[in-house]
């Protein structure tokens, strides 16, 4: 079984030239691949396996992380068309408060926005040694930002936010990089579903998962903080769609050490049957039955047609590039 995971996806970046995403046309070719090559597979067959009730289904299952528009807009009305379903991960923390873009998506908007040469030299502006990483000064010091291209200044803008500015201040950076650079009540709108929405996708079929409250990286979260995550979430998408109809988790960021022993062990007491990492490799009999909160999936990107690519691009543009050759 192939499971596949996709964040963006459009048919254009409107307003946004720097923005990286899967070009709609790019996805319906790649859903035309994985029809010819492996079948998807049933939800029905899909559960059964879960349950013990069948052996392992052979085919691709899609999943669809961060709860975007874009899934609502453009993936399932592509879905309904061929008749499939998929499970659509949200963070439930979006909802019922203040309308904040979290910080991973306010990246991606600041960058596809304006670019990374312009995002870098702003945020160097806003850098002082109280706001780096203790642990990190030195190392910050010793890198050199200078006459970057885009792409090479939008990776250092990423590492510098996600690596060496303190986890505590990192909020705080982007604000102020939004304030000036964005438009969040904007942005939110434009960027997640509502929750008539979220309702909608399970109305249609569809399995709607819990990508925690707040998408934090797990492995650095005290327990009870975890469990408040895994519980809420669940809690609320719950009540949203007036009882899930199976409980399915995809780890925010999903890297391997993203979580822990002690995250599964929080998963399951809080009755999860299955939970979604990434790897890159097929799911095979013994994860369903041994390991079923380690499912590795596929990125998108890694098989054909699925290269996500900067700004406006023509569908097909960069279908031919090898697997991994431009990310
Ligand atoms: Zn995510």
């Amino acid at each position: 079984m192939k499971i596949l995971y996709y964040h963006y996806v459009r048919p254009d970046p409107e307003g946004l030239p720097n923005f990286r995403y899967l070009h709609l046309e790019d996805f319906r070719a790649q859903l035309d691949m994985l029809d010819r090559e492996y079948g998807f597979i049933k939800k029905q067959d899909f559960l059964a396996a879960f349950r013990g009730e069948a052996g392992l289904p052979e085919g691709a299952v899609l999943t669809f992380d961060d709860g975007f528009r874009d899934h609502f807009l453009h993936v399932l009305p592509e879905l309904k068309k061929r008749n499939i379903w998929g499970i659509f991960f949200v963070s439930t923390g979006l909802y019922g408060g203040k309308k904040k873009v979290l910080n991973v998506h306010r990246v991606h908007d600041l960058l596809g926005r304006h670019g990374g040469v312009v995002m870098l030299d702003a945020l160097r502006r806003l850098l002082s040694p109280e706001i780096l990483a203790y642990e990190h000064v030195e190392e910050f010091q010793m890198e050199t930002y200078v006459h970057q291209d885009n792409d090479q200044a939008t990776n250092d803008f990423k590492r510098i936010i996600n690596y060496f500015i303190a986890p505590g201040n990192q909020g705080e950076i982007l604000d102020r990089l939004m304030l000036d650079f964005g438009d969040e009540p904007a942005l939110f709108d434009g960027l997640y579903m509502s929750v008539e929405e979220i309702r909608a996708l399970h109305d249609e079929g569809m399995i709607v998962g819990s990508h925690s409250v707040t998408h934090p990286v797990f492995s650095n979260l005290a327990i009870d903080d975890q469990r408040t995550e895994i519980v809420d979430s669940f809690a609320f998408l719950d009540k949203t769609v007036g009882g899930l109809e199976v409980k399915a988790f995809g780890y925010p960021f999903g890297h391997k050490h993203t979580y822990t022993e002690e995250t599964m062990s929080l998963l399951r007491e809080a009755g999860c049957q299955m939970a979604f990492t990434t790897g890159n490799k097929d799911v095979v009999r013994r994860d369903i039955e041994e390991a079923p909160l380690e499912l590795p999936r596929h990125d998108c990107n890694r098989l054909p047609h699925g290269q996500a690519s900067y700004g406006p691009h023509r569908p097909g543009e960069f279908a031919d590039i090898p697997a991994g050759a431009r990310t």
